[in-house]
């Protein structure tokens, strides 16, 4: 029996997989700790011998260096499981993650996701490996400087593109204009000139992402994902219209530009980690 986690700024996700069938729940993310929701799952699955998990935050060596929209209740999770259960976990990044189930779907070894949430991030396969970094933080796209502004990321930086191009800065904006409404980037632009302008500038920060991506990591294939694309389609022609404007056009040659099409590319990618070392 293993259990598989997807946790990002919004959602705890998890699945239970056994030879009787799935086990799915859904919980909020502020509701319990990752560890509390752990011991809760160990308690009433005993037979959990591996758990596998996505984390929307900064994770080195199954330790969680950081994580600017999840409060953390243990920084060591994989030591902690194996003191406590002494069973074997993985954890890695939820865009690590997300770019492994991507890959495999697509059957790409040159591929780059870019996920907007809660927040927004990217990771990178290159020719067939997973580029980490020193720190396993390459890629970390949201908190790269982007603009000043009168709003303060979860990392405690004013200027984050994150502050931007995520469905966090934009809540942020709304409520800095006083604005009721929530992040729908449609009515948004026809609402008034404040609400237009966080539409308008999301748009903007998204197309700065992905240019930053495509030149810096020149993948073969770019794939977007995460509840604000989900819930914005619109977003992905206009990356295949404008990015052009934004990335250099050399890197830019050829690259296709999809879609996620999983159901939960983080929560798929946890699936993969039992059997990655890389
Ligand atoms: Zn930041």
């Amino acid at each position: 029996m293993k259990l598989f986690i997807d946790i990002g700024g919004t959602h705890l996700r998890s699945e239970i997989v056994s030879e009787e069938g799935i086990i799915r729940d859904t919980i909020s993310s502020h509701e319990m700790g990752l560890l509390a929701y752990i011991d809760k799952q160990m308690a009433l699955h005993p037979k959990i011998d591996f758990i596998g998990i996505s984390y929307a935050g900064q994770v080195n060596n199954g330790i969680i260096t950081a994580s600017p929209n999840i409060n953390i209740d243990q920084y060591d999770i994989v030591g902690t499981i194996k003191a406590r259960y002494g069973i074997r976990s993985c954890i890695d990044n939820d865009l690590n993650c997300a770019v492994r189930a991507e890959a495999s779907y697509w059957r790409s070894g040159s591929i780059a996701t870019l996920f907007v949430g809660t927040g927004i991030g990217a990771a990178v396969i290159d020719e067939g490996r997973l580029v980490r970094g020193s720190r396993n933080m390459a890629f970390e796209i949201g908190h790269i400087p982007y603009r000043e502004s009168p709003l303060h990321c979860g990392c405690g930086r004013n200027n984050c593109i994150e502050l931007y191009a995520s469905g966090s800065g934009m809540a942020k904006w709304l409520k800095h204009y006083g604005s009721a409404h929530l992040p729908d980037l449609e009515r948004l632009k026809e609402s008034t000139s404040d609400e237009h302008s966080v539409a308008i500038q999301f748009e903007e920060a998204l197309l700065h992402a992905a240019g930053v991506l495509v030149t810096v990591a020149n993948p073969e294939m770019l794939v977007l994902g995460g509840g604000v694309i989900e819930q914005n389609p619109y977003l992905v022609t206009l990356l295949r219209e404008k990015l052009k404007e934004y990335a250099l056009a050399p890197a830019l040659e050829g690259v296709r530009i999809e879609m996620s099409v999983l159901e939960n590319a983080p929560l798929a990618g946890a699936k993969l980690l039992e059997d990655d070392h890389g």
